[in-house]
């Protein structure tokens, strides 16, 4: 089953791209994936592979040598992968990232003249690290504070000085950590009364002098995105380093809020997978299993129905919130991205879990993908800054407010 539902649908590079990373996750990514999340360890073979293939520059625009993708194929391409192998696509997000924020959504964004060279300039630096040197990116953000949920500016610093900045401070959860070659930092530029406003998006290199990883990583789910601790003491960065203008970021994630569902499109592809495994566990096609089949059982039927009707729920979302994607979006799509992150999320761990149940005790011995797909769709929905809860809490505030209408209550 396609994962776009309709194929016929897709533009000539969605449908190449999709298939590109059906092949790679399918053949490559499949039969990595129980090593590295029993290991939890980074699939430096699939980003091997993803580099070889192209992939890598996937965002990265043509006029800089990418491929020039779009939201809703790089979405789409992200499902894919993750239905192969979630820590891949969920840390292949955080590099491809760093391309939306400096490629496509910086071009939808008001710049002066001024602002508009020195981010050619600069992303230029940066495209060209991608695209020809095969350089991975990665985007810490998290630092287990009210900033990464959009309520606080962020605690990492960076002081301006003669051409650049020096940045402190601690991100937590930092997937890559340890294995891309520039981490892109969310900071606060280090001045009197800063705001959120005043964040700034920097590319440190991994292996600049202050730059270290910490603590240990021993996760329930998502075990192969190695997401530990990075801690920058007072690193040195040049001007260059800006991913966007000062300023620019906090307007792109005002006017371009999609690009916070971009971590939903992983947990597509999971919920894909558990659904997969399910028709061919019951059908016993799931290889080297005793051939048992367990389908001609209503109660089987009915649940894998449930399953289908989840699925199918979830992939509506996907795709309209795919498709919706665009620099100021209206309120009706603003909320329905809310509550298409929040369907993807909530649904994946749902659906994984209706697999377990379906499937049964068999399924779930850790020589088959089931019990792993189910850990890592638990992940999903507390991502920040758009958690369940907090998609809930957007949406129902939208629901009922207004702009600019406030009561007492909940001031
Ligand atoms: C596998 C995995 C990979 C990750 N990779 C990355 C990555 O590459 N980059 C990155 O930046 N992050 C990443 N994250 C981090 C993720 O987005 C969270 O920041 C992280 O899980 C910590 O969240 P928490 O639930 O412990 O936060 P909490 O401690 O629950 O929340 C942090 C703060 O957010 C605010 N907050 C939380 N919930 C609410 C609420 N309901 N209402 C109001 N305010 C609230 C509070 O101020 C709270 O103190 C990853 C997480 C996982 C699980």
């Amino acid at each position: 089953m396609h994962i776009a539902g309709d194929a016929s649908a897709l533009t000539p590079q969605q449908r190449e791209l999709v298939g590109l990373a059906a092949t790679l996750g399918r053949e490559k990514f499949a039969p990595r994936a129980a090593r590295h999340d029993r290991e939890a360890s980074f699939p430096f073979d699939n980003y091997d592979d993803l580099r070889a293939s192209g992939l890598l520059g996937i965002c990265v625009p043509t006029a800089y040598g990418g491929l020039g993708a779009d939201f809703a194929t790089y979405v789409m391409v992200a499902a894919e992968l993750g239905r192969h192998c979630g820590a891949t696509a969920l840390s292949f997000n955080m590099h491809v990232s760093s391309c939306m924020w400096a490629g496509f959504i910086a071009d939808a964004l008001d710049m002066t003249p001024g602002q508009r060279a020195d981010h050619e300039a600069h992303r230029a630096v940066h495209f060209d690290r991608i695209v020809r040197q095969g350089k991975v990116y990665s985007q810490p953000f998290s630092e287990g504070g009210a900033a990464a949920a959009g309520k606080a500016p962020w605690g990492t610093l960076a002081k301006p000085v003669e051409g650049g900045y020096v940045v402190s401070g601690k991100k937590i959860f930092a997937s890559l950590a340890g294995a891309a070659d520039y981490y892109g930092v969310l900071c606060t530029l280090d001045k009197p009364g800063a705001t959120q406003r005043d964040s700034l998006y920097l590319v440190v290199p991994a292996d600049a002098p202050g730059v270290s990883v910490v603590g240990d990583w021993d996760p329930l789910g998502m075990r192969g995105t190695v997401s530990r601790t990075l801690l920058l003491d007072h690193v040195a960065v040049p001007d260059s380093a800006r991913l966007m203008p000062e300023g620019l970021y906090w307007q792109a994630a005002a006017r371009y809020p999609h690009m916070f569902a971009t971590l939903s499109p992983t947990y597509m592809g999971i919920a894909q997978a558990a659904y997969d495994f399910t028709v061919a566990y019951l059908r016993a096609e799931v290889p080297g299993m005793p051939p048992v089949k367990r389908r001609m059982y209503p109660t089987k039927q009915v649940a894998v129905a449930e399953m289908r009707i989840k699925l199918e729920q979830t992939r509506a979302l996907f795709l309209q919130n795919a498709r919706d994607a665009k620099v100021d979006p209206d309120k009706p799509t603003r909320m329905r991205i809310y509550a298409a992150h929040y369907t993807i999320m909530e649904n994946a761990a749902a659906i994984a879990s209706l697999a377990i149940r379906t499937c049964g005790g068999q399924s779930m011995l850790k020589s088959l993908p089931l019990e792993r797909l189910y850990r890592d769709s638990r992940c999903g929905s507390l991502m920040l800054p758009w958690t369940a809860e907090l998609c809930v809490d957007r949406l129902g505030r939208e629901c009922l407010y207004e702009a600019g209408e406030r009561d007492e209550a909940i001031e």
